[in-house]
């Protein structure tokens, strides 16, 4: 079994917006007895946003984890714009460039400025000069709405900002696809709609996103898919105004009324 079966055939950075750019055919993942993951099939398309909703230990984590290769699989295969996740060295540095993260626990380096955080990926990885990765880190900063903070050190900031500056730092590095993982959780909440905005502003602007987020407005606004996810397996994938307003699923009724 290879990648190449359900990959495109030819995938490069000038290929159209809409075919497959993440893929996901029969993904299996045991932690010990515990099958996390099962026969996870999943294609996203270029400049697709999709929202991933489902009870906690559902598995929602690991699926991320699994598409950076934070976590290995058992069965299946996962491409990413065509080509099958590396297994180690170069390749697998370079892969992780690819595929931007974001956690709940924003993970700055907190002995490094802001505009540092930025820069450090880009310089290291991209090879980038200090002089240009810094001006594109400001741009980036200023996408994000904290370029005034740039000297400072993350303990300085908000939880709000912090978590802007992480997503900033990730698209630093140009990545084709940004993953989110519960983004906002650790939020106060009068900071959550400040990341969120950030988050629909890049879907709007064609990044290709998986969010994990418990957030059913912005799955609402921001997304084409959502995904519920229950025992490790995908129960339904629909538009969100046809999952929200008719889920199929008793375990999706049941999910949509304990949050809603
Ligand atoms: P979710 O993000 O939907 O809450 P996770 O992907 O974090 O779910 O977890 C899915 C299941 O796998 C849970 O039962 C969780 O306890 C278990 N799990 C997650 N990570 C590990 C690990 N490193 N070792 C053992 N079990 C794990
Ligand atoms: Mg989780």
């Amino acid at each position: 079994m290879t990648g190449a079966t359900t990959a495109p055939a030819h995938s490069d950075i000038t290929a159209q917006r809409g075919e497959p750019l993440v893929v996901l055919d029969g993904v299996n993942k045991h932690f010990g007895d515990l099958h996390v993951l099962k026969d996870i099939d999943l294609s996203v398309n270029r400049g697709e946003v999709v929202v991933v909703l489902g009870p906690s230990g559902s598995g929602k984590s690991t699926l991320c984890r699994t598409i950076n290769r934070l976590e290995t699989i058992e069965s299946g295969t996962i491409t990413i714009d065509g080509k099958a996740l590396p297994e180690e060295g170069a390749a697998l540095a370079k892969l992780r460039a690819d595929v931007g993260m974001v956690f709940q626990s924003f993970n700055l380096f907190a002995h490094k400025t802001i505009l540092d955080n930025v820069t450090l990926g880009p310089i290291k990885v991209r090879k980038q000069s200090k002089a240009d990765a810094e001006a594109k880190a400001m741009e980036l900063l200023e996408r994000v709405g904290v370029a005034h903070q740039a000297k400072k050190f993350p303990a300085q900031l908000s939880g709000g900002q912090q978590q802007r500056v992480a997503i900033a730092r990730s698209l630093a590095m140009e990545p084709k696809v940004m993953l989110f993982d519960e983004p906002t959780s650790a939020l106060d909440p009068e900071m959550i709609n400040e990341v969120l905005d950030v988050m629909a502003q890049l879907a709007a602007d064609g990044m290709t996103m998986i969010c994990v987020t418990h957030e059913m407005g912005f799955a609402r606004r921001a997304a084409d898919r959502v995904i519920f996810m229950a025992d490790g397996a995908i129960l339904e994938q629909a538009a969100p105004e046809q999952f929200f307003s008719n889920p199929t699923t008793d375990r999706a009724r049941d999910f949509l009324g304990k949050i809603l």
